[in-house]
C-alpha cells in the first residue's frame, strides 16, 4: 500500500475541524472539504485558537503553528479528494448523506486510496458496500476533541482488509493516538456505552429526578467522569447523540434504545449543544 502523505477531510464541524488539526501538526497536508463555506472559516479560526492555546501551554512552537497551518487547504467541491491518499469522511451522521458520499468520493479519489468514516454508529460495511472498493474502507472514529482524545476506536466492515485495517492502526499511531480494535454492530464500543448513559441521563431531567447541575455533579463527583453526561451531550452536539440513538434503537431492534422525547424536543428547537450556542446549558456569554 502507497505511503499516506495526503489525506482530505469531508466536513469541517465539531470532528472535522479536529481531524485536520492532528494530521496537520503530524505533516500531513490536508484537505478539508465543506459545502458550507462558513464552516471552513469557522474550521480554521477553531484550529488557528486550538494551536494558539497549545503554544500558551508549551506544547507547540509557533514556526510548527504556522508550518501546519500552511499545510491546510480548503474545498467547497468533493473533487477535492482527487489527489488523496486517505479521505476521512467526518460530515453529518445521517446514514443517506454517508451514502452518498462514498459513492462520490470511489468516483474521484484515486484507485489506493483508503476511504474511512468518522461515524459514530452507522454500519461501515453498508457503507463500505457503496463503493467499488469495499477492502479500503474502514472506521476511524475520533473522539472529541480531537487533539486532546488519546483514542481513536478502529471498526472493520465485513470486506475490510488486513492491509487497510494495519495501515490505518498504523496512521493512528503516527498521530500520537492509542487503538481499540471493534467489530461493525451499531454504535459498535463507545456509543454503544455512552450514549445509553446519556440518554438516561435525559430521562432523569424529563422525569424530574434532578435539575442538570445535580445530574452531572452526581456523575462527576460520584463516578469520577470529568464532564457530567448533560455536558457531554452539549459537545458531541444534541443531534449528534439524537441520530446515533436512532441507529442503536432501529440497528438493535430494542425499545431500551428509544430515545428520550426531551431530547427531541431540543433537536426540534434547534437547541443543539455547544455549536448553536445553546443545548442543556448556555454558552451565548461564553
Ligand atoms: P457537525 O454537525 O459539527 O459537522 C458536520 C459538518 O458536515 C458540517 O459542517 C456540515 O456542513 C458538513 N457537511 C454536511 N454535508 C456535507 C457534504 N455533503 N459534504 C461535505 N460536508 C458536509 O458534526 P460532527 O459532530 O463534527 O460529526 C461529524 C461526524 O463525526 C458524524 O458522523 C458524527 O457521528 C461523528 N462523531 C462526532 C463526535 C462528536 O462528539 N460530535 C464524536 C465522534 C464522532
Amino acid at each position: 500500500m502507497a505511503e499516506i502523505k495526503k489525506v482530505a477531510v469531508i466536513g469541517a464541524g465539531t470532528m472535522g475541524n479536529g481531524i485536520v488539526h492532528v494530521f496537520a501538526q503530524n505533516g500531513f497536508d490536508v484537505t478539508m472539504v465543506d459545502v458550507r463555506q462558513e464552516a471552513l472559516d469557522q474550521a480554521r479560526a477553531t484550529i488557528t485558537g486550538n494551536m494558539d492555546r497549545q503554544i500558551k501551554k508549551g506544547t507547540l512552537a509557533e514556526a510548527d503553528r504556522d508550518a501546519a497551518l500552511g499545510r491546510i487547504a480548503s474545498a467547497t467541491e468533493l473533487s477535492a479528494v482527487a489527489d488523496a491518499d486517505l479521505v476521512v469522511e467526518a460530515a453529518t451522521e445521517s446514514r443517506d448523506l454517508k451514502f452518498r458520499i462514498f459513492r462520490d468520493m470511489d468516483a474521484h479519489a484515486p484507485a489506493h486510496a483508503i476511504l474511512a468514516t468518522n461515524t459514530s454508529s452507522i454500519s461501515i460495511t453498508e457503507i463500505a458496500a457503496q463503493t467499488g472498493r469495499p477492502a479500503q474502507v474502514i472506521g476511524m472514529h475520533f473522539m472529541n476533541p480531537v487533539p486532546v482524545m488519546k483514542l481513536v476506536e478502529i471498526i472493520r466492515g465485513l470486506a475490510t482488509s488486513d492491509e487497510t485495517t494495519r495501515a490505518t492502526v498504523q496512521l493512528a499511531e503516527r498521530l500520537g493516538k492509542t487503538v481499540a480494535e471493534a467489530q461493525d454492530y451499531p454504535g459498535f464500543v463507545a456509543n454503544r456505552i455512552l450514549m445509553p448513559m446519556i440518554n438516561e441521563a435525559v430521562f432523569c431531567l424529563m422525569e424530574g429526578v434532578a435539575e442538570k447541575e445535580a445530574i452531572d455533579t452526581v456523575m462527576k463527583l460520584g463516578m469520577n467522569h470529568p464532564m457530567g453526561p448533560l455536558a457531554l451531550a452539549d459537545l458531541i452536539g444534541l443531534d449528534t447523540c439524537l441520530a446515533i440513538m436512532e441507529v442503536l434503537h432501529s440497528g438493535l431492534g430494542d425499545d431500551k434504545y428509544r430515545p428520550c422525547p426531551l431530547l427531541r424536543k431540543y433537536v426540534a428547537a434547534g437547541k443543539l449543544g455547544r455549536k448553536s450556542g445553546e443545548g442543556f446549558y448556555d454558552y451565548r456569554s461564553a
